[in-house]
């Protein structure tokens, strides 16, 4: 978990805030269309300015993410809000041993416990995350209980923070909290604090685009070589079968690195796409201007459903492309992913010359679907320096 300062288009209203949570306020005024209505000011609103926060809620929205005001329901939860960033100020649960960075966390539900959480690092640079932490105390104490309205807070070091979650976080969260999660933000002494729903930082809404020749190519080329890489006896077949994909990368050389699931019995899997990475890392060639995923779909009832690919894999993805971004000094740097579902062969089935035929294909970027990135550019331009000279170094060039 890091987190950036973020700019705010305008300074936060308390009257448009808190006149859709207030009764008196509420009787003279359009609850669902507040915005257009400014409330008088009255003793009751001066009496719900006591919280040290003012909760604003973040929306993505291109071309630029803003804040925006609380919802009538999240507005409801403020004093939740205000216990989860408490607690999290509090927690004693972080152990950043290598990076020295507290990722101080809390998480329950609205009329709940809510329970301390952190990061935890072990071994060489391995971390049990904040959210990771989170998720497993929010099971321990609720189990099997619907996690709908589960709330996650992060004590930040300045007010307006969001929360840049890395892609495996991501993907405990979705699965485990779900995507109505909200992730709530702020500084120990106040100011404002930042609610988002983590389906705010979750992308699978991608555009279609038409199968032609080229496409089917591809798909054909990515399976021929990617599975015979796989290495995975331990998957179960048909639980999450959108998820069981195969990657290729293509490099600005032409050259070319297929990745498959490598999978032991620990689960703790290496996925297709950092399988890919790693090989054109090895082979100095971090320059990806194209990525594929192809998934071997046979169900029908997942048509035109997209590869449905693991924000962690999609993090191993965009670091090269901070890689290559830092060694051009080119901020606009990026790889387009191109996303491909067909039938016609069983995976684990050795390369046999069968046709496949194309079921759908859609198209995104490596920046775009990983939304609010958590990036090196984080630790911020003295550490960007010495990564862009040692990346260079590493090809040859002068820095
Ligand atoms: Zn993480």
């Amino acid at each position: 978990m890091e987190r950036f300062y973020f700019d705010t288009p305008k300074r936060p209203c308390y009257v448009d805030l808190l006149h859709v949570a207030n009764p008196i306020l509420r009787k003279h005024n359009d609850v669902h269309n507040h915005t257009a209505q400014r409330p008088f000011r009255c003793k009751e609103t001066i009496q719900m300015t006591t919280s040290k926060w003012d909760f604003k809620a973040v929306s993505r929205s291109l071309p630029a993410p803003h804040l925006i005001n609380l919802s009538p329901e999240q507005m409801a939860r403020i004093g939740a809000y205000e216990r989860v960033l408490e607690i999290a100020a509090a927690t004693q649960v972080p152990k950043p041993i290598f990076s020295k960075y507290f990722v101080k966390a809390a998480v329950g539900r609205p009329n709940g416990n809510i329970l301390p959480a952190g990061n935890i690092e072990y071994g060489l640079c391995q971390a049990l995350h904040g959210e990771e932490s989170a998720a497993n105390a929010f099971r321990i104490r609720y189990g099997n209980a619907d996690p709908r309205h589960a709330i996650l807070g992060f004590s930040g070091r300045e007010p307006g923070n969001i929360p840049r979650c890395c892609g495996n976080c991501r993907d405990i969260m979705r699965d485990i909290l779900g995507p109505e999660l909200e992730i709530v933000t702020g500084a120990p002494n106040g100011g404002i604090a930042t609610v988002m729903p983590l389906r705010e930082c979750l992308l699978d809404d991608f555009s279609p685009c038409a199968v032609d020749g080229d496409i089917e190519f591809a798909a054909k080329d990515v399976l021929d070589q990617a599975m015979p890489l796989e290495n995975d006896i331990y998957s179960p077949p048909g639980i999450h079968p959108r998820r069981k994909y195969y990657a290729y990368l293509l490099t600005r050389t032409a050259d070319a690195y297929a990745g498959a699931l490598d999978l032991g019995c620990e689960y703790h899997p290496i996925y297709p796409l950092r399988d890919a990475v790693r090989q054109a890392r090895r082979a100095n060639d971090p320059f990806i201007i194209s990525a594929y995923i192809v998934c071997v779909q046979r169900d029908p009832a997942l048509l035109g459903q997209p590869p449905d690919v693991m924000y962690k894999d999609r993090q191993h993805l965009l670091e090269m492309v901070i890689q290559a971004e830092l060694v051009r000094d080119d901020p606009s740097w990026d790889a387009k992913v191109t996303l491909i579902t067909c039938d016609g062969r069983v995976c684990g089935e050795p390369s046999d010359g069968g046709e496949i035929r194309v079921t759908g294909a859609w198209e995104t970027t490596a920046r775009e679907w990983l939304p609010f990135p958590f990036t090196l550019h984080a630790f911020g331009e003295e550490f960007v320096a010495m990564a862009r000279a040692k990346y260079k170094k590493r090809l040859g060039m002068e820095s």
